[in-house]
């Protein structure tokens, strides 16, 4: 028997095989979970399909984070095949490019500020609001979202993203303070640097891992794998007692 044997979970935020979402797809397949994974659009919906005939998701639905339409139509979705939930995981950002590089107060306009906290960090309230009834009928259920050191300390060409997951951070707090006298656990991984397709977007990535790998106490960049098992382990009856929480997974980097 799996760690996640009998707990159906969502994933939303797989763009490809790298993506730290797949990662922890695959991870949760293994662990016994039954899940479902979303895609944004229909550009992405065959790539999505693929990597879920690989973990043998149920089904594949839409999903657009910034869009309620979308959002209702993927709660019916899920409650046309389930009749409840254990497992949310939220692995979205994005910020326009141009706000990814370069001095911060030169990068940030209005809108890649709005574009930034709308996608990366207000929607882990609204998937959180569209799947709520499905999370108060699973047993244990627990959310969990993906944020970087950004959050915490002013990182070069992170920019926008940085303020906009302290928001994502912040909002988990909330969230679990709120659904905690629901039984629903939320916590936060804050991940190393890892090549993916949103990574690609922010400038000078590559020199990030390398400071990373060169700086960390483990002195080695992370795998999305690495990520994936403490996903595992904090949607899991394991980690009952722990909500709230921003959890590193990033060699020690953020101890130094
Ligand atoms: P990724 O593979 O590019 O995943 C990002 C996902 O967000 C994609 O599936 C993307 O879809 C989706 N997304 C963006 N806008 C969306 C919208 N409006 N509606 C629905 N989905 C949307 O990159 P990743 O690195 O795995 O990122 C996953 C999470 O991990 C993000 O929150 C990221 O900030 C976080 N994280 C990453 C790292 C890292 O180094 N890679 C480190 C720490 C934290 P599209 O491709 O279609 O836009």
């Amino acid at each position: 028997m799996g760690l996640l044997t009998g707990r159906r979970a969502l994933i939303v935020g797989i763009a490809s095989e790298r993506s730290l979402a797949a990662a922890i797809a695959t991870a949760m397949a293994e662990e016994g979970a039954e899940l479902m994974l979303t895609y944004q659009n229909e550009r992405l919906r065959e790539r999505v399909a693929t990597i879920g005939g690989a973990v043998g998701a149920k089904a594949c639905l839409p999903c657009e984070v910034t869009d309620e339409a979308s959002l209702q139509a993927l709660s019916a979705g899920l409650a046309a095949q389930w009749d409840g939930l254990e497992i949310l995981v939220h692995a979205v950002a994005f910020a326009p490019a141009e706000s990814l590089r370069g001095r911060y107060i030169e990068s940030v306009s209005r809108e890649a500020s709005t574009v930034a906290h709308d996608v990366s960090s207000y929607s882990l309230t609204a998937l959180a609001r569209a799947t709520h009834s499905l999370l108060r009928k699973g047993r244990d259920a627990a959310l969990l979202t993906l944020s970087y050191l950004g959050a915490e300390r002013a990182v070069p060409n992170y920019n926008i993203m940085g303020p906009a997951k302290a928001s994502l951070e912040a909002s988990m707090r909330y969230l679990a303070a709120d659904l905690g006298p629901e039984g629903i656990r939320v916590n936060a991984i804050s991940a190393g640097p890892v090549k993916t397709l949103a990574a690609s977007g922010i400038s000078g990535f590559r020199t990030m891992l390398q400071h990373h790998a060169e700086q960390a106490p483990l002195r080695r960049n992370i795998e999305a794998r690495e990520v994936a098992q403490a996903a595992v382990f904090l949607c899991s009856t394991r980690s009952s007692a722990i909500t709230g929480e921003v959890l590193h997974v990033d060699a020690g980097y953020h101890a130094v």
